[in-house]
């Protein structure tokens, strides 16, 4: 297939670059054109515009925020209005549910497609074709742009045909592993001041009670307090949170541990921790224990 690709951040390139590997012919955009460039000594076209992206069967965004994705494809000459009729805006940014809604009408009225296809996994599973994909959008489609899911994922998960279901349905489970991250943070920090070794504990608790891979990926990371560079930015924690509060909020269900997360992840970033790994917020349940962090 012809893929425009926006977006080659932590997980993006990963992405982009197995679209390659699988085949397809792939020209690329992004903000800060370096990045572009060492995608195309890979093999891919260099794009120096949205608009130049935009012009093959399908074109994928994975951008930061609902702010970069509201710019690049609502913006002039953004994705809506580059697009041809009949193409394929694949879009894998987790983003709020209100802003999939706006994207999904736009698409429409332009005779264009719009697919929500979030990802679970982090730049490593992205890297190696790994990443869960949780979709949603006309079936048709869908149809159309499964090998751009079979190239940069193991499984895709089909949702509905109203595309931000999907973004729900990702902002929920990054909820989930925040509790974990913070609950984890709490659990070391208590037995860590008692002088028992996190490591060992996480192994003990991954083998045991907790053998799932939010334990284990977060579990390990906090027991060795490594928290750089990030594979997920905690200001981007933030964000998620955040998204799954006011998707909450609309549909009128309280989420109590949602707010209490939303206060760790300000502190941590009034602290000068918003480009730490966001399992960094478990250093908070260290601060309030009272342990000294490592020199
Ligand atoms: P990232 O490394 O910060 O990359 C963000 C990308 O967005 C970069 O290409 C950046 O361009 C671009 N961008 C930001 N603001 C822009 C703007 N205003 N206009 C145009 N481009 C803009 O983020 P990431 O970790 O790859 O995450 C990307 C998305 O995937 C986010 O929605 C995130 O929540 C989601 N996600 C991340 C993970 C993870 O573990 N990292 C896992 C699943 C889902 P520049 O290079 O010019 O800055």
């Amino acid at each position: 297939m012809h893929i425009g690709f926006i977006g080659l951040g932590n997980m993006g390139n990963g992405m982009a670059l197995n679209l390659l590997k699988a085949g397809h012919s792939v020209t690329a955009y992004n903000r800060s054109p370096a990045k572009v460039d060492a995608l195309a000594q890979r093999g891919a076209t260099a794009a120096r515009t949205v608009a130049d992206a935009c012009r093959g069967d399908v074109v994928q965004t994975m951008l930061a925020d609902d702010d970069a994705v509201e710019q690049v494809t609502l913006g002039p000459g953004g994705v809506v209005a580059s697009l041809p009729p009949g193409g394929i805006h694949v879009s894998s940014s987790t983003i709020s549910v209100a802003l999939a809604r706006r994207l999904t009408a736009a698409h429409a009225d332009a005779g264009q497609s719009y697919i929500a296809a979030p990802v679970f996994g982090r730049p490593e599973a992205a890297a190696a074709a790994k990443l869960f994909v949780i979709a949603a959008g006309a079936p048709a489609a869908l149809d159309a742009v499964a090998p751009v899911f079979d190239a940069i994922g193991q499984r895709t998960f089909v949702v509905s045909e109203q595309p931000y279901s999907a973004n729900l349905v990702k902002l929920s489970g990054n909820f989930l592993i925040a509790t974990v991250i913070e609950s984890l943070g709490e659990a070391i920090a208590l037995v860590e001041k008692a002088g028992v070794d996190p490591v060992n504990y996480v192994d003990i608790l991954t083998s045991t009670l907790f053998n799932a891979p939010a334990y284990k990926t977060y579990g390990d990371l906090i027991a060795r307090k490594s928290f750089e560079p990030a594979g997920f930015a905690a200001t981007l924690g933030l964000k998620d949170v955040r998204l799954a509060l006011q998707a909450a909020e609309e549909l009128t269900v309280p989420l109590p541990l949602g707010s209490l997360l939303r206060d760790r992840f300000l502190t941590l970033l009034a602290n000068g921790g918003g480009q730490l790994d966001w399992s960094a917020i478990a250093t908070l349940a260290e601060r309030d224990a009272g342990i000294r962090p490592a020199d």
